[in-house]
């Protein structure tokens, strides 16, 4: 079964076309600056590499292209659109009403739309995406996966704030969690890489990419995480505060005299390391090398980084009890053997564990780098949310399940 992944942004497609027989990618790609002058498809093909410019208006075009460039002669894996026999969707928000992934229908399009208010920036795009490709593709079946499902088992405790319940109520106001699909697999596969069952597992997946997650996957589900509403509380990120105190909010507003557009602006797009750096860097390779050679704001802005991850990590071992596994994952997660050194062993030997620097001297390993007698195991979990939505949707298509089974 071939499944084609797609994941639409507000002016970007990445796409994989997947072989589930053997769950290997034949081609992916990214088509940037939809809508924009100068569109740009980067196309892979196993180990050829292709560019296409040419301009996109929409991400009806733009899936046009990709699919042409699918079936195409040189750039292509298949012969014609008939070999796609699936396509599975990342969509940002189900809100309460998805916890897990669900065949696409004209009543599930509804309520992803209906969810659109939680996330403006980001559900309509993916809705744009399905529309497009059922327009393209008539009669294949379609799957969304969401980034929010995974975290639907928290607990009302883990995700109420303390603000009047009214606005729960009323605007549905509490903690979603985003990054779901990412905490389930590399939970997973932790659980896969200890030989042991993830049902009795305490683990902690940190996800540090461009954006960053936190999670507390107790017996394989998810009982906390640190986004929350939006993505843009926890963890420090590339541009996105994290944590701030919410009274800094309106006094920025009022000093300054910003619109609560400028200001989300500024906490997503300006702010976390790239603010901390003085509006320098956002990208960590930049911020370690810097801090390496002992540039003071570069030290700074990491250390500050590192410290959030430390406090989530211990707050989290409280929330669960206790922790058996710390697995890292994403862009700096993966490929960074100074972060996890400096948040490790700064940080988490009140619980027992010791790095094994030799093993974590990695980049993109799937591996344990925690010594053989450390209590708490550390690992890399190299990331792959195109599988896990390829493997949800082959799974939902050939059990030919409905959306009202899963509901
Ligand atoms: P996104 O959230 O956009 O999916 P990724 O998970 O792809 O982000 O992570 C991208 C980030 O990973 C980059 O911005 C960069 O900061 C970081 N990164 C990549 N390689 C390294 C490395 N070797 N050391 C430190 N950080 C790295």
């Amino acid at each position: 079964m071939k499944v084609l992944v797609i994941n639409c942004g507000s002016s970007s497609i990445k796409y994989q076309l997947l072989e589930m027989d053997n769950e290997t990618a034949l081609a992916k790609g990214l088509l940037e600056r939809i809508g924009i002058p100068g569109s740009r498809l980067k196309h892979k093909k196993g180990a050829d590499k292709y560019e296409i410019n040419r301009d996109v208006a929409n991400h009806k075009e733009g899936l046009n292209l990709i699919i042409s460039t699918l079936i195409d002669e040189k750039m292509g894996v298949i012969r014609d659109t008939s070999e796609i026999d699936a396509v599975g969707h990342r969509v940002v928000h189900g809100g309460e009403l998805f916890a897990s992934s669900v065949r696409i229908t004209d009543r599930v399009i509804k309520e992803i739309e209906a969810n659109a208010f939680l996330a403006p920036l980001h559900n309509p795009p993916n809705i744009q995406g399905i529309k497009a490709t059922m327009e393209l593709l008539p009669g294949v079946p379609q799957v969304a996966v969401f980034d929010t499902a995974f975290h639907q088992s928290m607990d009302s405790k883990a995700y109420l704030y303390a603000i009047p319940y009214e606005y729960y109520e009323k605007y549905k106001i509490r903690r979603y969690g985003f990054h779901g699909t990412s905490h389930r697999y590399v939970a997973a596969r932790t659980a896969v890489i200890l030989k042991k069952p993830l049902e009795e597992l305490k683990i902690i997946t940190v996800h540090i990419g461009n954006g960053a997650s936190i999670a507390a996957v107790k017996h394989g589900k998810s009982i906390d995480t640190s986004m929350g509403f939006t993505p843009l509380e926890g963890l420090i990120m590339g541009t996105r505060s994290g944590d701030i105190d919410p009274a800094i909010v309106p006094f920025l507003q009022e000093q300054e005299g910003l619109s609560p557009k400028e200001i989300t602006e500024i906490l997503n797009k300006k702010s976390g390391v790239l603010g901390l750096t003085r509006g320098q860097y956002s990208d960590m390779r930049e911020i370690e090398d810097g801090a390496i050679a002992g540039d003071p704001i570069c030290k700074l802005a990491h250390d500050i980084y590192e410290y959030r991850i430390a406090k989530y990590i211990g707050a989290y071992a409280a929330a669960m009890n206790g922790v058996d596994a710390i697995s890292f994952t994403a862009g700096v997660g993966e490929n960074s053997p100074y972060l996890r050194k400096n948040v490790v062993t700064k940080y988490l030997g009140y619980l027992g564990i010791t790095l094994d620097e030799k093993e974590n001297d990695c980049k993109a390993c799937e591996k344990i780098i925690s010594t053989h007698d450390s209590t708490v195991k550390v690992l890399i979990v190299p990331t792959n949310e195109e599988l896990v939505i390829a493997r949800d949707t082959k799974e939902i298509v050939e059990k030919n399940l409905n959306e009202l089974k899963l509901w």
